[in-house]
């Protein structure tokens, strides 16, 4: 349930308010909003703890959740979370766009991809210094080295670096190096994983498994919520279907979909959701016109030569055109880029 306190509730009253959840038995969230603090109260649903806490003074009322992710739902949380990447933000007004390789393969490739994506207007930039490669022979990444240029990279450019972890075991260091913690496709279910970057206070991007429903998908989400981190990123990412002119099936209703279920921003990745370099563009703009408040992009100064996903990358200039036909399309639906 969750237990809406007064607007003018202290904070003596709100610590005593989730005190009284935990002695129920409960798990208690601070959720705090710009006007009002909630109490999420997970594990019991018994009617007596409802009119216990209602009696508290400083709440307001208490409401039952009807969604199974109590924290990430619109239920919890009416306003529109904005999550904090480096001197910029994803969520509100303005639309954040995070590009960058999808590897980070030598210094002078990351630099000239730093430097170029800034200047066509990006906040972040990406790069897997570990990648989750389907086959164990394949370039797996620089590992630290790469978390390394990836911090010059900011350093010289001011971008938040976005960049994969892959086990609970690696999120220590690469949380020393990256601004975001980026969850892959086929990590969303580590639980393990989800719980350890919950206890960060990075902000994580998780992206959609892809054979996850988003039920599925938001509840992964409450995994790294529930350990009280809510600086989370929902990123949609493509799915497996039949279809095959496409590497993955980018489910663009999942955006309107996740909007009317969760206050989570949602970022959308056309990149892997495509798989196709000449279907980045398109699908970046019909994900701004969809109500997504983030893309996040591959993009590589030669991509005939990246050693991974070059099939689906764009180039610099590609890019910059990218940039300049996704800003009128923000404009129309009310957003800046
Ligand atoms: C990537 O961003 O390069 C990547 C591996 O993403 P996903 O986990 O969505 O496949
Ligand atoms: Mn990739």
């Amino acid at each position: 349930m969750i237990v809406v306190m007064q607007p003018d509730a202290t904070s003596e009253q709100i610590a005593h308010a989730m005190e009284r959840v935990e002695e129920l038995g409960m798990k208690a969230i601070l959720l705090k909003g710009t006007n009002r603090t909630v109490i999420a109260a997970i594990g019991d649903k018994r009617e007596t703890a409802r009119e216990v806490l209602g009696a508290i003074p400083g709440v307001e009322r208490t409401v039952p959740i009807l969604a199974p992710y109590k924290v990430a739902s619109v239920e919890a949380k009416k306003e529109r979370s904005v999550v904090r990447i480096g001197s910029g933000s994803i969520g509100g007004q303005q639309i954040g766009v995070i590009a960058g390789p999808c590897s980070v393969e030598s210094r002078e490739q990351i630099l000239e991809c730093a430097h170029a994506v800034k200047a066509a207007g990006a906040i972040g930039l990406r790069g897997g210094a570990f990648k989750p490669r389907t086959n164990p022979y394949s370039f797996q990444g620089l590992g630290e080295e790469g978390l390394k240029l990836l911090a010059e990279a900011r350093e010289q450019t001011g971008l938040a670096v976005v960049t994969e972890v892959l086990s609970p075991e690696q999120v220590g260091m690469v949380a020393d190096y990256a601004d975001v913690l980026q969850v892959g496709a086929r990590n969303m279910q580590n639980f393990h994983l989800l719980r350890e970057v919950g206890k960060t206070n990075k902000p994580v991007l998780l992206k959609r498994g892809f054979a996850a429903t988003l039920d599925e998908f938001l509840l992964a989400a409450e995994y790294i919520l529930a350990e009280g981190n809510s600086q989370v990123m929902l990123c949609e990412r493509g799915i497996r279907t039949f279809e095959d002119h496409t590497r993955n099936t980018l489910c663009l209703s999942a955006v309107p979909a996740l909007n009317q279920r969760s206050h989570l921003p949602v970022v959308v990745d056309p990149s892997q959701g495509t798989g196709v370099n000449s279907l980045v563009t398109p699908m970046a703009r019909a994900a701004v016109a969809a109500g997504a408040d983030s893309l996040i992009i591959e993009v590589h100064p030669d991509p005939e030569h990246a050693l991974t996903d070059g099939a689906q990358s764009i180039t610099i200039p590609e890019f910059e055109l990218l940039m300049n036909q996704c800003r009128p399309i923000a404009q129309a639906v009310g957003r800046e880029m």
